[in-house]
């Protein structure tokens, strides 16, 4: 059997539906051997509805650890999923490094002032060209940061389906370069399959760079609700098993080990 994780889940501390205990039995159903709540945190910014309010942090974090505690067959994790703001590393970092959790995923969803996934209205009367360019520039400062563990839905700005006028390969290949230098993971976000671009991030067709440069991955379902847990996972698992894979990032108070798949 695969050992499988999924790291990327929020409950209703953040933008999730259900308390973080209704999400064991279905990740127990998915055949998960891990799985990690991954809170929405954005620091610096205006507070949103879809994000964790930093005051419910230590509630949070205790939720967690008595989950874990009383919770057999299925190991879990305390994460946060973590807006990248320019300019606000160092702040970031300070606060996150002190919080006792397995793991830091680090998503970019800001361009400025607008997250990218708020609606196709975003786009309009944009270059979509620029966009992309500046959404992973974005994504590589945040890894060179050094201050997350994983990187979530590198591509984001895929979401609606707009398209380069030319072939993004070569954003791929840096991205992936900077990733490998600064040690930092990415996943296979399944939830993408939910959206308008209805497939994974990664692009699969550039997934193959991710190999080639060597960079750790991890499977995840960014799921809203307990049911989407583990989600396409098999098709994921499949796919970069195909494409030469064989190890999964599994992180524990902060550390990564790969295991074998
Ligand atoms: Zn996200
Ligand atoms: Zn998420």
């Amino acid at each position: 059997m695969i050992y499988k994780t999924d790291y990327h889940m929020h409950s209703s501390y953040s933008d999730g539906r259900s308390a973080p205990e209704d999400y064991i039995a279905s990740a127990m159903a998915a055949g998960l051997s891990e799985i990690g709540f991954s809170e929405h945190l954005t620091l610096f910014k205006e507070p949103e509805d879809w994000n964790m309010n930093p005051a419910n942090i230590p509630s949070y974090i205790n939720h967690i650890e008595t989950l874990r505690n009383n919770t057999k067959n299925i190991k879990i994790k305390t994460g946060l999923e973590v807006d990248f703001i320019e300019g606000k590393a160092k702040e970031i970092d300070a606060f996150i490094g002190s919080l006792p959790l397995d793991y830091v995923i680090g998503s970019v969803h800001y361009l400025g002032e607008k997250t990218v996934d708020v609606g196709p209205e975003f786009y309009e009367g944009k270059s979509i060209d620029r966009l992309f360019e500046s959404y992973f520039n974005s994504v590589s400062v945040a890894v060179a940061s050094g201050i997350f563990d994983i990187i979530g839905h590198c591509d984001l700005i895929r979401i609606y389906g707009y398209k380069p006028s030319s072939d993004p390969e070569p954003l791929y290949r840096k991205m992936a370069k900077v990733m490998k230098t600064y040690d930092v993971a990415f996943e296979v976000n399944t939830n993408g399959r939910n959206r308008p671009l209805a497939d994974f991030y990664p692009d699969r067709r550039f997934l193959h760079i991710f190999r080639e440069e060597n960079v750790p991955v991890c499977v995840n379902s960014d799921a809203h609700f307990p049911a989407r847990v583990g989600q396409y996972f098999d098709e994921a698992y499949e796919l970069l098993r195909y494409l030469g894979f064989n190890e999964m990032a599994v992180f524990d108070k902060r550390i990564r080990r790969m295991v074998p798949f």
